[in-house]
């Protein structure tokens, strides 16, 4: 029987990992699941309200950075297997404003892997058998690919972005636990995520609902930017199999098989939408004298150092472990948008809090957003980009009345 620490288990994956666990079959032997998290402005208990009733579920308030309430979390649930999750995870924000990437993503993770080490020293060699320290992590560790070619996970690491680089300083300490103290690691590295409960400043939730609204929808640059695309059920799935089956000190990289550029996303996203609602039926367009939901795409700056491509070459786990995706990228595109259509009240929720000011243009953050997030107790902004999608900003203030300038003022763009 296993006690799971899922940390960072309030935001998009961790949340949708909680579910996938409390729903396996009881042969899984899943007994108890810890959630750790701060409840940044990318957490909620609105993402966990299902799981909130199962007797198995336990939610604490904290964060992984702080080393007596991690010391109390293992003492209290004595894990047999940490997922860590806790992040912070959008790349304009990282921009904007690294110190909290470098505190939660690197110091987090090392206050993580130290009390896991103190736990097993204390329990001894029966505990190290079956635990498992399960560090969740990103293609971006890779930098940036030309037109042709993939990670393997034996890329060397190359990041361009502060978050990127927190991320692979993260990778770099579990995996020296493992060699130095023995600790048993997996690692993974994972391509861009979609699905639902995603915090509305990734690049799919963020158009589909500026979509739905007749908002602009911004894209970065030209539009070219390549990212491989992931349905979070499958990365769930994924994460479960390494978590079941990889060996302590192995990595894998997990991917969709399914790249496509930014605008291209855009417009599947379009196309669910109007398939979902036609756009002739949707006020907000007919009030812009628009009659297409492509009509919507504004080209706007790009981000800085923004990476041209992501791929990822999945036959290591496929080998290995078995795993490959479930879903297609449209099937799950149309899905996924037909999730944040019938869920306003989730987004309304998540979002209530959050500023949609652009991000990730080198500019810090001001003064009176870090008050408001700290009264909030939150960790930034709301703006726009999935892990690696596009930022919401003027553009998005200016989706209601005027129209933006393009290339200037939005944001927008994808990975
Ligand atoms: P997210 O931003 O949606 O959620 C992060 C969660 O961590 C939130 O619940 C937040 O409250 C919590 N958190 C932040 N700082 C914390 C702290 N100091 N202590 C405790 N909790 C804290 O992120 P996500 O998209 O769900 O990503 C989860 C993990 O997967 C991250 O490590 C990310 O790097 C990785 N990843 C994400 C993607 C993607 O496409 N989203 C792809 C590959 C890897």
């Amino acid at each position: 029987m296993s006690t799971l620490l899922v940390t960072g288990g309030a935001g998009f994956i961790g949340s949708n990992f909680v579910r996938h666990v409390l729903a396996l079959e009881p042969a899984a032997g899943v007994e108890r699941v810890v959630v750790l998290d701060k409840l940044t402005y990318a957490g909620s208990l609105e993402n966990l309200r299902d799981a909130e009733t199962d007797p198995r579920f336990v939610f604490v308030h904290g964060d992984v950075a702080d080393r007596d309430t991690v010391a109390a979390v293992f003492r209290d649930h004595r894990p047999t297997a940490v997922l860590n999750f806790a992040a912070e995870s959008h790349v304009d924000r990282s921009i904007d404003d690294p110190s909290d990437f470098v505190e939660t993503n690197v110091r987090g993770c090392f206050e993580l892997l130290d009390a896991a080490r103190r736990h097993l020293q204390r329990a001894g060699d029966s505990a190290r058998e079956g635990f498992r320290f399960l560090h969740v992590s990103t293609d971006e560790v890779f930098g940036s690919l030309g037109e042709t070619g993939a990670f393997v996970e034996t890329t060397p690491y190359a990041p361009r972005s502060p978050y990127a680089a927190s991320k692979a300083a993260a990778d770099h300490l579990a995996r020296a636990y493992f060699h130095t103290y023995g600790l048993p690691v997996v690692v993974t590295n994972c391509s861009n995520n979609y699905g639902p409960y995603q915090f509305p400043e990734k690049l799919i939730p963020l158009m589909t609902l500026n979509g739905a609204e007749g908002k602009d929808l911004p894209i970065y640059g030209d539009g070219t930017n390549v990212r491989d695309w992931l349905h979070v059920e499958d990365h769930c799935q994924g994460l479960w199999t390494v978590l079941e089956r990889a060996p302590p000190g192995a990595t894998y990289n997990l991917g969709g098989e399914s790249e496509r550029t930014n605008l291209q996303v855009v417009d599947a996203l379009c196309d669910a939408l109007e398939a979902a609602r036609p756009a002739k039926d949707n006020p907000a367009l007919a009030a812009r004298g628009l009659a297409s939901y492509r009509d919507l795409r504004r080209f706007v700056r790009d981000r800085p150092g923004h990476d041209q491509r992501y791929a990822i070459d999945p036959t290591a786990i496929r080998r290995d472990l078995g795993w490959r995706p479930r879903h297609d990228f449209e099937s799950g595109v149309r899905s996924t948008v037909a999730w944040y259509l019938e869920n306003g009240d989730w987004c309304a929720a998540v979002q209530s809090e959050s500023s949609r000011d652009r991000l990730g243009l080198g500019g810090s953050r001001s003064e009176s957003s870090r008050s408001q997030d700290s009264r909030l107790g939150n960790a930034g902004p709301g703006a726009a980009d999935a892990e690696h999608p596009p930022a919401p900003d003027s553009a998005q203030k200016d989706h209601r009345g005027a129209a933006i300038d393009s290339r200037e003022e939005g944001c927008g763009g994808g990975g």
